[in-house]
């Protein structure tokens, strides 16, 4: 396999949303899920435009996806505080230019 780059590269992969349990049901009458027993899956559950979507995983995808989860958070953190210090700046901006006062 050609070691090629794809979309937000492995290594920076950011996704938002919530790691949970998908479970259904497959529709066969003599599975093991019609008696209680649902399929399971990892997904993440995600909101886009106010929508929830899903994008099941398989197993093996869950820690990067993780990784993934945990880099949005630290940068989303990062901004929320970048922002909030930015708000104080403006604040002060705006304090000194009443107290210049004219
Ligand atoms: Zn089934």
């Amino acid at each position: 396999m050609g070691k090629k780059e794809e979309g937000g590269g492995k290594e920076g992969l950011v996704v938002r949303g919530t790691l949970y349990t998908f479970r259904r049901r497959c529709g066969n009458k003599n599975c093991r899920c019609q008696r209680g027993e649902p399929h399971e899956s990892p997904a993440l559950a995600y909101s886009v435009g106010g929508r929830m979507r899903i994008l099941t995983l398989r197993s093996e995808d869950v820690p990067e996806v993780k990784k993934a989860l945990e880099r949005y958070k630290k940068e989303r953190d990062a901004l929320e505080a970048r922002a909030l210090a930015g708000i104080e700046a403006l604040r002060a901006m705006l304090a000194e230019r009443r107290g210049g006062g004219r």
